[in-house]
């Protein structure tokens, strides 16, 4: 072995730094399509406030379930980016009383 070539490999022992053969593929090739449109990296998602029974086809009117619920919705790629459902509920305390937490205030991308 010449010289240079223990050199390089005593270098390479010290950083500990694998072959160019040895390096592991990327375990996933998954998209991130939580935080890019269409999992394509720079493109942002296009959120808009859609009524909750308009997005997943529910009944309307009187007999709608979460007719007061929101959806944020990408318009791109139909990403659910956010819910907002403003229901109160009852909680039971230690002391067997019940009591009723108001619901949450509409986050700021709530416009309907
Ligand atoms: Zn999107």
């Amino acid at each position: 072995m010449s010289l240079w070539k223990t050199d390089a490999a005593k270098r390479r022992a010290v950083r500990n730094v694998k072959g160019p053969e040895e390096i592991p593929k990327s375990r996933s090739n998954r998209k991130d399509k939580r935080r890019w449109c269409r999992g394509k990296p720079g493109i942002p998602h296009k959120p808009e406030c859609v009524d909750y029974n308009a997005a997943k086809n529910r009944l309307s009117g009187d007999y709608a379930y979460n007719r007061d619920a929101r959806l944020l919705v990408c318009t791109e790629c139909g990403k659910e980016l956010d819910r907002y459902c403003p229901f109160s509920y009852t909680v039971l305390e230690r002391d067997g009383t019940r009591r009723e937490v108001p619901p949450k205030p509409p986050p700021s991308w709530v416009v309907k």
